[in-house]
C-alpha cells in the first residue's frame, strides 16, 4: 500500500541520533537547546519550546494560556481531535466556527461572530499546510482580551505574504510525528515570542518545577531546593530525538519544495475536472504542503476511497468534523452546525504525499483517480 504520508529518514539522520546515543546524554541536553533554536530560526526568530507530541504541544499552549474550567476555546471542526480535545481536558467549553469552504481554513468572520466575554483562546489550524491569516486572527483576539493560538501541526516551513508560521500568533504549535512535514518520531513544540508565555510552558512542560533563586517561595531552604507553584507534567522532549529534529529541520526546505512539486502534479492533472476540486489558496502563501486534499463528489466520495485503497493507494480522510466524534455529541453537539466543514469533510480525499513519493508514483495515483472517476 502506497502510504498517503511517510517519514524520510537518511543516514545523516541515522547518524545524528547513533552519535546522541553515545553522548552524556539521553534526556534533557545540549541538543534540546540546539533543537529549540533551530525550531525558532524556521519560526521567524520566535523562541521555540519543544514537547513531546503536538498534542502535548497544544495541552502546553492552553495551560501557558491560563485556559480553565467554564472558558470557551473557539476552533475549527476541520481538524484532528487534539485541537480541541487538549482544551476540553482543561475544562473549557469547546465553541466550533465555520470554515472557509475553499481553503478548508477556519473562517475569519465565522470566529468573529462566535466570540463572547468568555472566549480566552481562538486556536486556528494551518489545514493541510496552507497559512492562515494570523494577523487577522491575532487582532481579532486581541480586540477581545484573548489569545490566538495556530496549531501548526501541518504548517513548519510554510508562510504567508514572507512571513514564516510561528512570527504572528501569539501561541503556535508544531507536530513531529513521521507523517507531517517533518519527524522526531513523536515529537512538537510551541513557539511564542511572549517571555511570560515561554515561561509558563517551560514550567507545564516540567512538572511545574521552580528552581530559580528569584522566583523562590523559600529560597533559604537549601541547594537542592525546589518548588512547584501550579501544578504541571512531564512533556519533556530527550535529547535523543532532539538529534534526530535537528538532522531532520536541516532537511526541511528539500522537504518542502518536494512536497510543492508534487502538489503541482496532481494539480496540474485535476485542474479542470468538473467533478474534481483541487486545493484553495490564499494571495501570498508559500505553504510547505502537509496534505493534498482533493474534493471529489460527496456521493461517490466513499466508493472512490474503497477502490484507490483496493488498487493500493493509501488514501485518507482528513478530517471528520471534531464535533461529530461521539464525546462530543454526548456533550450535546448537534450535525448541521458547521456546514461549509460537513460538506468538506463528505468531499474530501487526501492523496499521497510525502518527500520520497517519485513521479511515476504521482502519475500512479493519478492515473487511477481519474480512471475511477470517468469522464
Ligand atoms: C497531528 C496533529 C496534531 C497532534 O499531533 P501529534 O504529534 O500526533 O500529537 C494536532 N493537530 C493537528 C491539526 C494535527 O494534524
Amino acid at each position: 500500500m502506497l502510504p498517503y504520508g511517510r517519514q524520510s529518514i537518511s543516514e545523516s539522520d541515522i547518524a545524528a541520533v547513533a552519535a546522541s546515543l553515545s553522548s552524556d546524554w539521553l534526556t534533557t541536553g545540549p541538543l534540546v537547546d540546539s533543537f529549540e533554536a533551530a525550531i525558532a530560526d524556521v519560526a521567524g526568530g520566535t523562541p521555540a519550546v519543544t514537547v513531546t507530541s503536538g498534542t502535548a504541544a497544544l495541552h502546553v499552549a492552553y495551560a501557558a494560556a491560563g485556559v480553565k474550567a467554564g472558558d470557551e476555546v473557539i476552533t475549527t471542526p476541520l481538524t484532528f481531535v487534539a485541537t480541541a480535545a487538549a482544551a476540553a481536558v482543561m475544562g473549557a467549553k469547546i465553541v466550533f466556527a465555520d470554515i472557509d469552504e475553499s481553503t478548508g481554513n477556519l473562517s475569519l468572520p465565522a470566529a468573529e461572530a462566535a466570540i463572547t466575554a468568555r472566549t480566552t483562546v481562538i486556536a486556528a489550524v494551518d489545514y493541510a499546510g496552507l497559512p492562515v491569516d494570523g494577523r487577522g486572527f491575532k487582532s481579532l483576539a486581541h480586540t477581545h482580551g484573548a489569545l490566538f493560538l495556530e496549531d501548526a501541526a501541518h504548517a513548519i516551513g510554510s508562510s504567508l505574504n514572507g512571513e514564516p508560521v510561528g512570527l504572528n500568533a501569539d501561541l503556535t504549535t508544531f507536530s513531529f510525528f513521521p507523517t507531517k512535514n517533518m519527524t522526531t518520531a513523536e515529537g512538537g513544540a510551541v513557539v511564542t515570542a511572549n517571555p511570560d508565555l515561554e515561561l509558563r510552558a517551560r514550567r507545564f512542560k516540567g512538572q511545574g518545577l521552580i528552581r530559580e533563586r528569584a522566583s523562590l517561595r523559600y529560597p533559604d531552604e537549601g541547594p537542592w531546593h525546589q518548588e512547584v507553584h501550579e501544578f504541571g507534567l512531564n512533556y519533556r522532549l530527550p535529547d535523543v530525538l532532539c538529534a534526530l529534529g535537528l538532522s531532520q529541520i536541516a532537511r526541511l526546505g528539500a522537504f518542502r519544495a518536494r512536497r510543492q512539486e508534487i502538489h503541482n502534479i496532481y494539480n496540474q492533472a485535476f485542474a479542470g475536472n468538473e467533478q474534481l476540486t483541487i486545493p484553495g489558496v490564499v494571495e501570498g502563501a508559500d505553504p510547505a504542503w502537509h496534505l493534498y486534499p482533493l474534493r471529489v463528489p460527496a456521493d461517490r466520495r466513499k466508493d472512490i476511497f474503497l477502490q484507490l485503497r483496493q488498487r493500493g493507494i493509501g488514501v485518507q480522510v482528513n478530517y471528520i468534523p471534531a464535533y461529530w466524534h461521539p464525546v462530543f455529541e454526548d456533550l450535546g453537539y448537534k450535525r448541521g452546525m458547521c456546514p461549509n466543514a460537513e460538506i468538506y469533510y463528505a468531499q474530501e480525499l487526501s492523496l499521497p504525499v510525502f518527500p520520497g513519493l517519485q513521479d511515476d508514483q504521482v502519475h500512479l495515483v493519478i492515473d487511477h483517480v481519474l480512471e475511477i472517476i470517468g469522464d
